[in-house]
């Protein structure tokens, strides 16, 4: 497996054999205003470029999106990907919005299913709690599988939860990716992980590698990697917990090995 943290949660991957790009997020640097409502609101969006071109992350089999939001699948990716590229939807109502922009080969994200020879699964998650959680409605994380690569778990956009406590008992993943900016309104809580929901991730599977996405990419995002990766330092999990930067490609071999950086 060979895994790159694009920017915020674009996600490039090889697996089993098939190249998948996962939420993209194409935006130029600060041509997007701020999130209303949210802190740092003199901040435009993107914060930070894409750390490579846009044409070097269209060389893929499928585009998956975990849920709609801007900072997933934007304007500047709906022009930029191919009419006919395969590009999978958490619903029904996702993939008709996917439709109505052009897009030819839509696909929905199941419980289960398969891609070239990958087998998926879709998950579940929490986007906050209480009000704010509704508010951001539905997302979705995926589950990968291959007989030769580790199993990996992507997560998406929840907070610590039960759907996610769930996957990681149901699927038992060697490689999970949360997204832990910390992203936040002005009221209501986080809506993504902070460094407690990855410890919470930890400690329900202390054996498997954490490497956490979407941060320092948007505004309303507030942990930084240099905080989360001193946190990950204090409680030892240096090795376990993984923040890589921007344009970072990590390889996974099977069978336990230490992920190596390409
Ligand atoms: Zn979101």
């Amino acid at each position: 497996m060979k895994l790159t943290q694009v920017r915020n949660a674009t996600l490039k991957l090889e697996f089993g054999g098939t190249c998948f790009l996962i939420d993209p997020f194409f935006a130029d640097v600060g041509t997007l205003p701020p999130f209303p409502n949210t802190p740092n609101s003199d901040r435009w969006n993107p914060m930070v470029p894409l750390p490579v071109s846009v044409d070097s992350l269209l060389n893929v089999d499928a585009v998956i999106v975990t849920h709609m939001h801007p900072d997933h699948f934007d304007e500047s990716a709906v022009q930029a990907i191919p009419k006919e590229m395969p590009i999978f939807a958490q619903s029904e109502a996702d993939a008709s919005a996917m439709r109505e922009k052009g897009f030819e080969h839509v696909g929905l994200l199941k419980k289960d299913m398969r891609i070239g020879d990958v087998v998926l699964h879709k998950t579940s998650g929490q986007h906050g709690k209480g009000e704010i959680g509704k508010q951001m409605g539905p997302v979705s994380g995926i589950v990968f599988h291959h007989p030769d690569e580790d199993t990996l778990y992507i997560a998406g956009d929840t907070i610590w939860c039960k759907d996610v406590e769930q996957a990681i008992n149901t699927y038992q993943p060697d490689v999970i990716v949360v997204n832990g900016g910390a992203a936040q309104f002005l009221e209501g809580g986080l809506i993504i992980m902070g460094q407690a929901d990855v410890l919470y991730v930890h400690e329900a599977a202390p054996s498997s590698t954490i490497v956490v996405s979407h941060m320092e990419a948007i505004n309303h995002c507030l942990l930084t990697r240099a905080e989360l990766r001193a946190f990950a330092v204090e409680k030892g999990l240096e090795r376990t917990l993984l923040v890589p930067e921007d344009g970072e490609t990590l390889i996974f071999l099977q069978d336990g090995l230490s992920p190596l950086e390409a």
